[in-house]
């Protein structure tokens, strides 16, 4: 529905595969002085001085992106995003990516170029460097497999595991948004197959809208932390929802939680959307997903350092690992969290 009507095809095998490589990634500039080789020999070459940091997501058409209403500079975007939210979940700076891509024949150099702006304006925002990748082709669809690599120093990398007893547990930004954008754009997908000539008014919607098809990764948290001298005791990125990202902390540091339902922090659109689709929006931000906010503890020392911030809420505490993780219900019931987040393998009913 929000298709390209950009006309202009040229087919990817004029160019061939090293010819595509070339065109889609010659306006990429190396800004790291680590970065000593990028794109153009049979690998790259890179020089940290702390620790390296990696980690690599795979995104597959049909599963995890619908081209129908995500353009593709946002998917290219989106894509880099998802791989540097891990790596600021470890409390590490991102330094250089890679890309590799799979297409079908469907796609001409025109769609790649988007993609490609789109993944552009995320390396220069978060100052990283294309070193690498590959292009080929698929037959049927896109396959999007980013890399990123980070480095911190040994003592500031914060794993899921270092969580304690009465360590407060604090989340970045706000919660259900991605979510309950796709309801909207999933919903106005359903409308427009029925009648193509409704273009749908999402300026309602906008903020939620945004927050599904251009997330930003937390790099300014994990710079505001340092800043505020908090090292997070166990941080973990949001992106398969609240509930399961407490209890991959809860279980890699052996404590249980105790999460307060009214600190979960909401923005209002979210509020009305969810009345609006007849959703909890608990378990919206419990369950939704793809938010990319970064999940973190703390000492409860450090508690003064926070206090205040607009882009960080206490919503909870973490316990003795025997009393489990619960939800303290607005009306003060306890209630066991289970991870019914977002998962890529559960069936399409
Ligand atoms: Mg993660």
């Amino acid at each position: 529905m929000l298709e390209d009507k950009n006309q202009e095809r040229t087919s990817l095998e004029k160019l061939g595969e090293f010819g595509l490589i070339e065109h889609l990634t010659k306006n990429f500039e190396i800004k790291h002085k680590s970065t000593i080789k990028g794109i153009g020999d049979d690998a790259a070459v890179f020089d940290h001085t702390d620790k390296t940091i990696l980690t690599t997501d795979l995104l597959i058409e049909g599963v995890h992106f619908d081209l129908s209403y995500m353009p593709l500079k946002h998917l290219g975007y989106k894509a880099v995003m998802v791989n540097l939210s891990d790596v600021y979940a470890m409390n590490a700076t991102a330094k250089q990516i890679t890309v590799s891509l799979a297409v079908s024949n469907r796609f001409p150099l025109e769609a790649l170029e988007e993609l490609y702006a789109g993944i552009a304006l995320a390396a220069k925002i978060f100052n990283v460097d294309l070193i690498g990748g590959d292009t080929t082709s698929s037959t049927s669809g896109m396959l999007i497999s980013i890399t990123a690599i980070g480095e911190a120093k040994e003592e500031e990398i914060t794993y899921r595991s270092g969580a304690k007893a009465n360590d407060l547990l604090v989340v970045s930004g706000d919660l259900g948004a991605a979510y309950m954008g796709l309801q909207v754009l999933d919903r106005e997908k359903e409308v427009f197959k029925v009648n193509p000539n409704n273009q749908p008014d999402l300026s309602p919607y906008s903020y939620i809208v945004e927050r599904q098809l251009k997330p930003e990764a937390r790099k300014d948290i994990v710079e505001l932390l340092k800043k505020l001298e908090v090292l997070p005791s166990a941080m973990i990125d949001i992106s398969d929802g609240l509930s399961s990202e407490i209890l991959h902390l809860c279980k890699s540091s052996k404590v249980g939680c105790n999460l307060f339902e009214e600190k979960i922090p909401l923005d209002p659109t979210v509020i009305s959307a969810c009345e609006e689709f007849n959703i909890d929006s608990t378990t919206i931000a419990l369950s939704g997903g793809e938010d990319y906010e970064l999940l973190f503890t703390i000492a409860q020392n450090d508690f003064d350092k926070i206090k205040g911030n607009p882009s960080l809420t206490v919503i909870g505490h973490m316990t003795d690992e025997s009393e489990g993780a619960h939800l303290v219900t607005r009306g003060n019931t306890k209630i066991e969290l289970t991870a019914q987040g977002w998962n890529s393998f559960k069936s399409n009913d």
